[in-house]
């Protein structure tokens, strides 16, 4: 599909001449400027009021140092970034990626998806991301302290709990927002939600770990039910084995799916009678290994060293690993092995040529920003604890996170009916998310 709109097309082309070299940012602003096509020409108080052009282009975004200190006493340098793309529907609200691919391009693609999966979610939240070219890998709990301090020092001048509300991502874990927390603390003097992925015994909600995996399943769940079938006794392919791909693991499992792959940035495992998830679990949140370690220690199966999974037959595709890891080429693989649902845990997994493949080749689609909105939704669930200063029990919160993962997948399908693009959840997901924004950036005036 390319931009038809002349008003949308003029858009892009300001985008692609403000922002070159980010071709993560120019694709995801692509894709969903696709999606806005019959939306644009339906309400012309959308080009008269500027709506586009005001969303593809952030509110404020901030790139500083973050110089620390490693165990052998010299001084490194790492870049920080918070982009906060849009507050119309709430405070920015995003995780923080620590991962050495990150900069400017990455950020605010995330922080742009951002912005409607939040809004799908019904919560009252903005859209924001950050992040820092700092790994994790391979350092000392020290050093990691230190990194993180540093960075939420310079961070926290411009974040709090009604402004910005940053979360946990890719290399940004328990460890990484405890450490986040308690420095904020100590430069505020206060207590408040300031980030969200907080330890139980400081203000986190329970599920908020398992939340985004699950909420893939309950999305894909709905996804199921509405081609008429289940989980039951459907063979899933799944990628990652960080926080999204275990707790999407376990309860594909739990609904009656059985799950024969699992992944890192190496290569993947394959076992056919069902990834034992408690291994990994083991190597990958106990031991901090590689999931290669699996295939040593469960007979009958197997590791494959740099490859991707998408080879291996089955119904059901789920990538959680990162971005751009399912190719057009991986997509004619999962369609030829009999695939016919995928959604996606991670953010912009697919290529636009994979999802084009899947659209084309009557594969039901799931894209991230409603599929994957169940880590966020909980989030803004943490965040109404915090305020209320109260905490629901895990049975509450997972009752709410199944009702926002059953209302966004409602909204998607309603919103692509309406525009005449049915059982499009691509188109859906996008629409769905923009127009609350929109309206809401109508209501508030040009700001
Ligand atoms: P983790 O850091 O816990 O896990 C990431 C997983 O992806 C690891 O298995 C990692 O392998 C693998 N991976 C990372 N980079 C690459 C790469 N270049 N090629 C292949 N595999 C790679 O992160 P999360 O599970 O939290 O996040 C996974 C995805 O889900 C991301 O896209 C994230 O933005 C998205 N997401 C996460 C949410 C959350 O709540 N955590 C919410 C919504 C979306 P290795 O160990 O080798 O690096």
């Amino acid at each position: 599909m390319a931009l038809t709109n002349p008003y949308l097309k003029g858009v892009y082309d300001t985008v692609l001449r403000r922002n070159p070299n980010e071709p993560e940012f120019q694709q995801a602003v692509l894709e969903v400027l696709e999606s806005f096509e019959p939306v644009v020409a339906a309400r012309p108080e959308l080009e008269k009021n500027g709506i586009i052009e005001r969303i593809v282009e952030p509110e404020r975004m901030v790139m500083f140092r973050v110089p620390w200190v490693d165990d052998q006493g010299k001084v490194q340098v790492n870049r920080g970034f918070r982009v906060q793309f849009n507050s119309a529907i709430g405070p920015y609200k995003g995780g923080l990626r620590f991962h050495p691919s990150v900069n400017a391009s990455v950020i605010k693609f995330l922080g742009f998806e951002q912005c409607f999966k939040n809004s799908l979610t019904s919560l009252p939240m903005g859209g924001g991301k950050g992040g820092s070219d700092f790994d994790p890998k391979g350092k000392s709990d020290a050093e990691v302290m230190r990194f993180c301090q540093s960075f939420i020092t310079e961070l926290s001048r411009h974040i709090g709990q009604f402004t910005d509300v940053p979360a946990g991502d890719i290399g940004v874990g328990g460890r990484e927002i405890g450490f986040m927390y308690g420095q904020y603390k100590r430069l505020r003097n206060e207590f408040t939600g300031v980030l969200t992925g907080k330890g139980l015994s400081y203000g986190g909600s329970l599920a908020r770990t398992e939340a985004t995996g699950y909420g893939l399943c309950y999305y894909m769940k709905e996804m199921l039910a509405h081609k008429g079938t289940s989980f039951e006794g459907k063979t899933v392919v799944l990628s990652g084995s960080g926080n999204v791909a275990i707790y999407a693991c376990q309860k594909a499992t739990e609904l009656g799916g059985k799950v024969v792959t699992m992944s890192d940035s190496n290569g993947f495992i394959y076992d056919p009678n069902g990834i034992n998830l408690d291994v990994v679990k083991d190597i990958k949140e106990v031991k901090r290994g590689r999931i290669k370690e699996y295939a040593e220690r469960v007979p009958g199966s197997s590791y494959t060293e740099g490859q991707r999974p998408w080879s291996v037959k089955c119904d059901i595709a789920l990538p959680c690993a990162t971005q751009n890891e399912l190719t057009g080429e991986d997509a004619k693989l999962l369609i030829a092995g009999g695939c016919k649902f995928v959604a996606e845990g991670a953010n912009m997994p697919s290529t636009p040529e994979a999802v084009a493949a899947f659209l084309e080749n009557d594969v039901f689609f799931g894209p991230a920003k409603a599929a994957n909105a169940g880590g966020v939704a909980t989030s803004g669930l943490e965040m109404s604890q915090n305020s209320l200063r109260l905490s629901w029990t895990f049975e509450e919160v997972d009752q709410r996170l199944q009702g926002i993962m059953v209302n966004i997948f409602k909204t998607c399908i309603e919103a692509a009916d309406k525009y005449g693009h049915k059982d499009n959840l691509v188109m859906g997901a996008n629409i769905g998310g923009f127009e609350k924004i929109a309206d809401a950036m109508l209501a508030q005036g040009v700001v």
